[in-house]
Order: C-alpha cells, then sequence, then structure tokens
C-alpha cells in the first residue's frame, strides 16, 4: 500500500495537472485518505462520485486545489445542458459558509434526482437542449473540512467583497475587520478578493455573464424559524434596479405554488452587510454585460431543527445543520420544487419578465411591500 506522504504528493500533481488543463481528474487517493475525507467532508465524495457517474451530462472542472494539512480539497464547477451563450443559464452554489453545509447537500440532493432522471425521462435531458446549468457545490471546501463559517483565512467569503453599506450594520455580524478571530472578519482593506472569490467571479465572467439571462441560486442556513429567498441588495435599503423583474419572479413562484414555504424578499429587510458577494456580482453584471442576473440566496431557518431536537445546541454543526436523519431527508426533499423552478424560470424568462408598463406598476408595488417606511 502507499505510504500516506507519496499519496498525497501524487494527489497533490494529479490534482494541480488537472487544474492546469481546466479539466477534471479522478483524484488519487489511498483508503486511508478517502475515510478521511468521507468523515470530515462527505459532500466532495458525493461530489466526485455524480461527476463519475453522469459523465455523458456533467462536464467538470477542477476550478482549484487547496493544500490545507496535506489534505487536497478542491473546487469543482459542474456543467450540464447547452453552453451556447444564446440560451438562459442557471448557477447553483453552496457551502460558501463552511458551517451551512447542508445547502451544499440540497445542491447535490437535487442534482443527483436531476442526473438520475435525464437518464431515463426524455423530456428532462430534452430539457438540457434549452439551458446552461452551472453548479459550484462547493465554494469554500476548506470552512466544511473544518467545519467553520469562515474559509482557511479565517475570512468570512460573503464579507468580503469590495462594497461598503451605506448604514449603519449589525455589531460583527455585518462584517468587521477587527480580528480574524471573530467570525465574519471581511479581510484585510486593501487585499484582493479570497481566492474562492475570484473563482466564483472567474466562473460567472467565463460562463454565466455571456447569456441573456442567468438566476442564480446561493444555498445558506442561519438562524430563523423560516426559509428566506432574500435577493440584494445587502448594502443599501434602496431597491436594486431590477426589483420589478424580482417581484415578477416572486409573483410567479407564488402563484404557481401557494402552498410554498418561503418568505421572499430584499436582504436589506432584515439586515445591511458590508462586503457581500452577490451584491459585488450584481454590481459587476450590470457594468460589464447585458446579462439579466438574479442573484437569490436561500437561507434555510434552522430554529426549527434546533427546536424540535434541542440537543443539536450541544455542537456548533448542530446550530446550523439538521441532524437527525427524517428531518435531514425532509430539507433534502423540501427544496427540490424550488431549485426546478429556477430552471423552469430561467428558461420561459419571456412568459414572466414585465414589459416597460408593467414594470412601473411593480416598482410601485415593490417599494409599497418592502421599502416604504
Ligand atoms: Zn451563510
Amino acid at each position: 500500500m502507499d505510504t500516506s506522504v507519496s499519496s498525497i504528493t501524487d494527489n497533490t500533481s494529479n490534482l494541480h495537472e488537472a487544474v492546469n488543463k481546466n479539466l477534471y481528474v479522478r483524484p488519487k487517493r489511498t483508503v486511508e485518505e478517502r475515510k478521511h475525507l468521507k468523515q470530515r467532508i462527505p459532500e466532495l465524495l458525493w461530489t466526485e462520485r455524480l461527476i463519475r457517474g453522469f459523465p455523458k451530462f456533467v462536464d467538470a472542472r477542477t476550478e482549484h486545489v487547496f493544500s490545507w494539512h496535506g489534505h487536497e480539497l478542491p473546487i469543482y464547477s459542474l456543467t450540464l445542458g447547452n453552453r451556447d451563450p444564446a440560451t438562459p443559464t442557471v448557477l447553483f452554489t453552496g457551502g460558501v459558509h463552511g458551517l451551512e453545509r447542508i445547502g451544499t447537500q440540497v445542491i447535490l440532493a437535487w442534482l443527483q434526482s436531476f442526473l438520475e432522471r435525464a437518464s431515463w425521462d426524455k423530456n428532462t435531458a430534452a430539457l438540457l437542449q434549452q439551458i446552461q446549468i452551472v453548479v459550484v457545490p462547493i465554494v469554500n471546501p476548506v470552512g466544511i473540512y473544518r467545519n467553520t463559517r469562515s474559509n482557511g483565512n479565517d475570512v468570512d467569503l460573503n464579507r468580503n467583497a469590495p462594497i461598503e453599506a451605506e448604514a449603519r450594520v449589525p455589531f460583527i455580524g455585518g462584517g468587521h475587520r477587527i480580528s480574524p478571530r471573530i467570525p465574519c472578519y471581511r479581510g484585510k482593506p486593501n487585499n484582493e478578493m479570497e481566492k474562492e472569490n475570484q473563482i466564483l467571479e472567474s466562473i460567472i465572467k467565463r460562463q454565466i455573464l455571456n447569456h441573456p439571462i442567468s438566476l442564480v441560486l446561493d444555498l445558506h442556513s442561519g438562524l430563523g424559524m423560516r426559509d428566506h429567498i432574500w435577493f440584494p441588495y445587502a448594502y443599501r435599503k434602496r431597491p436594486i434596479g431590477n426589483i420589478a423583474k424580482f417581484l415578477a419572479l416572486k409573483f410567479l413562484w407564488e402563484r404557481t405554488y401557494p402552498r410554498q414555504p418561503y418568505i421572499y424578499e430584499p436582504q436589506s429587510v432584515h439586515y445591511l452587510a458590508h462586503g457581500d458577494i452577490w451584491d459585488y456580482f450584481y454590481k459587476l453584471a450590470k457594468t460589464s454585460s447585458q446579462c439579466t442576473f438574479m442573484p437569490l440566496t436561500l437561507e434555510m431557518g434552522s430554529w426549527n431543527w434546533v427546536r424540535k431536537n434541542p440537543l443539536q445546541l450541544k455542537t456548533l454543526s448542530g446550530i446550523f445543520n439538521p441532524q437527525i436523519a427524517h428531518r435531514h431527508s425532509r430539507v433534502l426533499r423540501r427544496h427540490l420544487v424550488f431549485l426546478d423552478f429556477i430552471l423552469s424560470a430561467a428558461i420561459n424568462s419571456s412568459s414572466w419578465l414585465p414589459d416597460k408598463a408593467h414594470s412601473e406598476v411593480l416598482k410601485q408595488a415593490a417599494k409599497n411591500i418592502w421599502y416604504s417606511e
């Protein structure tokens, strides 16, 4: 059997070669290393199983590899469907906050079902002609590996973009530069964005902004009883330019699924934050492309799981993730419909994107709903 040292070297060159060639190469790992990763970051092995299991549909790429205490932790992107720039596109991202691994699991559960279905259902396979789907299930592999919100540099990736909030943010939680030892650290003032965010930016520039419309869903879990769908901005209380489109999407969703579980609103209704990456990418899309770029965040309310099983409070992971098997399965099932809906909404945007006159009405309605004092 390989010694762990030589196999780590093998794996390092193997994975770095994959990054250099812009493709996915199956990582070489010892049995011990696999066991270890299965304990610490099973979502990584799950992603690799989907890449290997569905080569006909999944075009995977090793975007970057972090070396963390002798372990090689890659960021993968998975692309499905039609890359023609004329098609609409969706982007699903998870694991920005490493502690909130349930977000990554929800994406992988959806992707697994979607791929299984595409392999026998002609309609699902045909749908892939009409859309490009890009999935980055683990944006922050080091954070997931070590069970922290932040990345390996102790930076909170969703407080790290070069954007300052216009008004007061919650102390600590809204992002700060006091110390990397305190959660929600933004990073040093003049540093470039963290590597994970640079990777996301390069994927967005390479594969998203050259398309006419992109719906994005970034999955998180947090402290609250309800599941929320948030949209930008986080840095200001004034409405986003595309507010009419976000409200049209909300109405479409709620009309189609009247018994849906989400509260859908701008993030600024809850709190303002510095350095939100979706504020940053939205502005990037606006200034550098014609793409109708609509980022949404699913914030799964974790208090509900804690309320039903208070023992979860004993561990940090228990505060952010359902721990009991049946509840965990229920969470993985619960959001499948919404992810499917995002796909259909992107493909059929001409059926619901408002025209100019309707936009004015929606803008006014949005002001009344969310922005009146
Ligand atoms: Zn989060």
